[in-house]
């Protein structure tokens, strides 16, 4: 029986998780969640699976949340909540399903406790890739990928010497606007840019999949998880979103995974590893998809794509600033403050503005985070 501690636990992958966990109710026990502000929904859960500890990140649902349900369970609040529910050694698997930089403490004291991390929360490896692998190296900590193309990946390089991967391939959808011109994307309203061809994600990386700075962050991710200069990892466009990334070899061989897109398969994989489990609820069938196709992707008009890459070029931190201006600017673009075309352009004033610096430790990443939003803050006071 694994024990399993849930950030973001109504989330999409949250949800996804706890679907799996209803799957296998002799495998895995939840002993943690973790929400935002959604009490009702939280507290379904609390009475379905009886974890020991919840978070309530906002403190005021939080209080409201233990009017109702009394001592069944210890509720916390806050960002200290979080940290201090991941330093109770009492759990096997950390799933860090939550979004945004927000993740990136709280799994770092997973690590302190060698757990293993399931990681979808790809900012953790954006921000602070560099801190994280060494703290997973220095304490033994396994981090296993959640997200789909670096599941793929994962799974690709089992059993091979990391020695003779030509290059990594990860596929991208290509969003909503895949076939729309770069002028087109001035006028895309927010339930355009919500609408994905493939996946039913958060709203977060659903506009981040729709301008591909989700396939950015995800290069950045990989550049960290797999230790390979960034000429070796390449993004190609594959609209049926059925290969979910591809491994070439030196000998000209490339391996790819495949299945029908459903988060639940690299989330059990993550959780099972190296075993695999029985699973009947996501089925693959080849002669119905068809075709697969495949192309580059667009730089010019996914701009986003080629600052992540150039993010990794300039180091230091650069992809710190990305994301949090990124996160910024997707959140006034869902709040109707900005167009969608705005999106990079306010990353690459944050990017020419503050000044990059060496990521030393946690601080530095938390100062270059701070003052991205400091900046972006005032100028819409
Ligand atoms: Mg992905």
């Amino acid at each position: 029986m694994k024990k399993l501690l849930i950030l973001g636990s109504t989330g999409s992958i949250g949800k996804s998780t706890i679907e799996i966990v209803r799957s296998f109710p002799d495998q895995f026990e939840i002993v943690g969640l973790s929400v935002n502000n959604n009490i009702d929904e939280l507290e379904c859960q609390i009475k379905e699976f009886h974890p020991k500890t919840v978070v309530v990140r906002d403190r005021q649902k939080a209080k409201e949340l233990s009017g109702r349900i009394g001592s069944s369970c210890k509720i916390l609040s806050g960002e200290e909540g979080l940290l201090e529910m991941s330093r109770e050694d009492n759990y096997d698997i950390f799933v860090a399903a939550i979004v945004g930089f927000v993740g990136l403490a709280p799994t770092i004291e997973a690590i302190k406790l060698k757990k293993r991390i399931a990681l979808a929360n790809k900012e953790t490896l954006v921000v602070a890739g560099e801190i994280i692998i060494s703290l997973c190296e220095k304490y033994g900590a396994e981090l296993i990928p959640v997200d789909s193309e670096h599941s793929a990946i994962f799974q690709c390089l089992i059993g091979e010497q990391k020695k003779n991967v030509n290059k990594i391939i990860l596929t991208a959808s290509g969003g909503p606007f895949l076939n729309k011109s770069f002028s087109e994307l001035d006028t895309v309203t927010i339930e355009e840019a919500l609408n994905h061809p493939n996946w039913k994600m958060g709203s977060k990386i659903t506009i981040d999949s729709a301008t591909m700075m989700n396939k950015g962050l995800e290069v950045i991710e990989a550049f960290w998880l797999f230790h390979l200069p960034k000429e070796k990892i390449d993004v190609a466009i594959h609209p049926q979103s059925i290969i979910h990334s591809m491994v070439e070899f030196c000998d000209g061989s490339i391996k790819a995974q495949l299945s029908t897109p459903d988060m639940k398969l690299p989330i059990l994989f993550a959780l099972t590893y190296p075993d695999r489990f029985v699973y009947n609820s996501v089925e693959t069938n080849l002669k119905k998809v068809g075709n697969l196709s495949f192309f580059e992707p667009d730089f010019d008009k996914f701009v986003c794509l080629k600052m992540a890459y150039e993010a990794i070029n300039t180091g230091g931190s650069a992809p710190c600033i990305l994301n949090a201006a990124n996160e910024i600017a997707v959140e006034k673009f869902l709040k109707g403050k900005i167009k969608f075309t705005q999106i990079p352009v306010l990353i690459q004033v944050a990017l020419n503005k503050i000044s990059n610096h060496t990521i030393v430790n946690l601080d530095s990443v938390v100062e270059a985070d701070f003052k991205t939003r400091e900046l972006l803050k005032k100028m819409f006071n």
